[in-house]
């Protein structure tokens, strides 16, 4: 998958508006300490469905938004929008109908997370699916912070099986096998309650 544009407005260290543009092939990002750098690695796992404030280096979701310097007052929501590529027509139905995608996230302060879609609101599943069937998402191996490389050289089998799953894109189908036998969890609790109300009954 392609990401073409990324736009921030709001988050953590990013309080005026701000676009990217990235280009095709392998993109670093480099800069003196705390310029930011982090922060857009942030930005990016965000708009595409991270949940774990921990992720983001905070302690709740909203320690996203700019907290306010002595000079600039803290803002109330933040922003993150990513323009993808879809030329290819791989995202799923119902979202396919244009050459270019731009997934929004918004954050506001006591009423949490939006999700958007070319400016169609969404659930945050859908984000967070259209990402692993294109072999990417909040937790892909693709977007590598610091350290990460390390870690790998050390981790053990299991922890790099799933950096090639990732990779062969089959993300998705685990969250939707996990999602299966939730459901499926579900409908046996349900039986089996089923069955105690007709043991009553008999
Ligand atoms: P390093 O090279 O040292 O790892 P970096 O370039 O990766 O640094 P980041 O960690 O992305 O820098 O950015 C850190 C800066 O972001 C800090 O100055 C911090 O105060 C600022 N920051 C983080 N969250 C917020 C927020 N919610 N509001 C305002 N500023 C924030």
């Amino acid at each position: 998958m392609q990401f073409d544009r990324l736009r921030l407005n709001g988050f953590k260290s990013f309080v005026d508006p701000t676009e990217l543009v990235i280009r095709r092939g392998l993109t670093g990002v480099v800069g003196p300490n705390g310029c930011g750098k982090s922060n857009l690695l942030e930005a990016l796992r965000w708009v595409m469905g991270e949940n774990r404030p921990t992720a983001m280096r905070g302690e709740g979701m909203e320690d996203v938004i700019f907290a306010g310097t002595t000079r600039r007052p803290a803002r109330a929501h933040a922003e993150v929008g990513l323009a993808i590529d879809n030329s290819a027509r791989l995202a799923p139905v119902g979202f396919n109908d244009s050459d270019s995608l731009e997934i929004t996230r918004r954050i506001t302060r006591d009423a949490g997370s939006a999700y958007r879609i070319n400016g169609r609101e969404v659930r945050a599943r859908d984000v967070q699916m259209l990402f692993a069937d294109a072999s990417t998402g909040s937790q892909s191996p693709a977007l590598v912070r610091q350290g990460q490389i390390s870690e790998l050289i050390n981790a053990k089998p299991k922890s790099r099986r799933r950096v090639l799953e990732e990779a062969a894109g089959i993300g998705g189908l685990y969250q939707r096998r996990h999602e299966a036998e939730l459901k499926l969890n579900g409908a046996e609790q349900n039986l089996a309650r089923v069955d105690d109300t007709l043991d009553q009954l008999s």
